[in-house]
């Protein structure tokens, strides 16, 4: 049930019904409130196509039957998109994202739309109009945000595989902080068709599994051009076909690591650079000098896009409607009732530095200091194959902590904003509990970061 791959081959050689699989998750509480929908019902209709076309000998694929979630801010026509909002919390989209439909399209089935911060705000899950979602592990803790329920969902056993959406490290994140795999590809290689826009520039759809093949065979099925999104672009399918780490060349930017992280992400993050040196890598330190643009430019772009971005929603068109004298009362009022306080802080913040006389002072600065970033980037992967962190700053955070002190919680994305600003893939792999290792790839270079971590993920028993 863990494993996506080997549940799809006994599901297909008849060795389980996915009916079989499907009454275990659902006898199974939700004590993680990582589910904001689960639709039994739809389930087991769809489960029961599914059985009839493997039964008949169709040809499948790797993952057919296996049982997904989705995040709740990536449009499914069959469950409601409410992207954990007041603003959302009836929304049924006519269509299904793009991603959705290519996992239809590959007999996999989607059980059910994950708990997240509130338009994908936060970096703890705790913002969702729907509660927060606890940590499977330990659940005094944070699954991490903002794809939390998706990590949650899978760490806690109900499904194997489950899609989330990394503006600035919201599936990579939660998935160290639930000892998942967390896959983050680069900016074009998933369509964003369907996915409910927090910062375009930055936004991508991405993978939490179990193991890194599971991931990679997920990224394979849902990847590639797609004409509903112009920023789509074909990209290789990804084959794990490496067996050493011999030859392959990693930069570590260490000042920035150990002047940032906790000290048990430190002493997790110490280990695995001694394995991944043990298994044949060559790890050379090196100064990462834009460290101090990061969050700055991240946090100003991010904000400045979803102030736009949000501005659709008015209470006129779609969404949660407030009573009002006249269109503006109706337009305030359902904007300060359907909005949380994160998503509120963003949009000012966002409509602030685009507006006239700030724009160059901030907006503009962002943007350059974001050119600068990719600029010096690209002149490491002119001698390294993956620059490798910590996924996060800190281990999981206990619940109820971080919003209380939201400039902390904001730092811990100092290592996963990079990946975004920069549109580079990233996976982050366990490396102790509560943290994980990150890997950070060229454009297009999933099967360079898949590799490494596929490898590193099956030594980490032998040491
Ligand atoms: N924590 C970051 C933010 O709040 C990243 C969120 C995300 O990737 N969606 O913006």
């Amino acid at each position: 049930m863990n494993n996506a791959l080997l549940l799809s081959e006994k599901i297909q050689s008849g060795e389980i019904k996915i009916a079989d699989v499907l009454n275990e998750i659902f006898s199974k509480p939700d004590e993680y409130n990582a589910f904001i929908s689960l639709d039994k019902e739809y389930a087991f209709k769809r489960a029961g196509e599914i059985q009839k076309r493997i039964d008949s000998g169709d040809i499948m694929s790797p993952l057919s039957g296996v049982p997904i979630a989705i995040k709740d801010n990536i449009c499914t026509a069959d469950f409601n998109t409410t992207c954990a909002s007041k603003m959302l919390e009836s929304f049924r989209a006519p269509y299904n994202a793009t991603a959705v439909e290519r996992i239809n399209a590959a007999d996999m089935l989607v059980i059910g739309k994950t708990n997240m911060d509130e338009f994908a705000m936060g970096s703890t899950s705790e913002t969702s109009y729907f509660g927060a979602v606890k940590n499977p592990l330990d659940i005094t803790r944070s699954a991490g945000g903002s794809s939390g329920g998706s990590a949650a969902a899978v760490s806690g056993g109900f499904v194997p595989l489950a899609l989330g959406s990394d503006t600035g490290g919201s599936v990579r994140q939660p998935a160290a902080y639930c000892s998942c795999v967390g896959l983050k590809p680069t900016y074009g290689a998933v369509s964003r068709y369907g996915l409910i826009a927090y910062a375009s520039s930055l936004d991508t759809i991405g993978i939490t599994g179990n193991n890194v093949k599971d991931v990679a065979a997920l990224y394979n099925i849902i990847s590639g051009v797609d004409k509903k999104d112009s920023t789509s672009q074909n990209c290789k399918a990804v084959n794990l076909y490496k067996s050493d780490l011999k030859g392959i060349k990693l930069a570590l930017p260490y000042k920035m690591i150990s002047e940032n992280a906790d000290s048990a992400v430190l002493s997790a993050f110490d280990n695995a650079v001694k394995r991944l040196e043990e298994l044949g890598a060559n790890v050379k330190e090196i100064d990462f000098t834009s460290e101090a643009l990061l969050l700055p430019a991240y946090y100003i772009i991010a904000s400045a896009e979803a102030s736009s971005n949000l501005a659709r929603y008015d209470g006129i068109r779609f969404g949660y409607r407030a009573q009002g004298d006249s269109v503006n009362d109706i337009i305030l009022n359902s904007r300060s009732e359907g909005f949380g306080n994160e998503v509120k802080k963003r949009i000012m913040l966002g409509s602030y530095v685009l507006s006239s006389g700030y724009y160059d002072k901030y907006y503009l600065k962002a943007l350059k200091a974001k050119n600068k970033i990719c600029s010096e980037m690209s002149e490491i992967f002119k001698g390294f194959d993956s620059v490798i962190m910590p996924t996060s700053t800190v281990i999981a955070p206990l619940l109820d902590e971080s919003l209380k002190n939201p400039l902390t919680m904001y730092k811990s994305d100092l290592f996963t904003v990079l990946a975004n600003l920069c549109g580079l893939p990233g996976v982050s792999v366990p490396c102790g509990k509560f943290t994980g290792l990150q890997l950070i790839g060229k454009p297009f270079g999933e099967e360079d970061i898949l590799n490494i971590a596929n490898i590193f993920e099956g030594a980490k028993n032998e040491f």
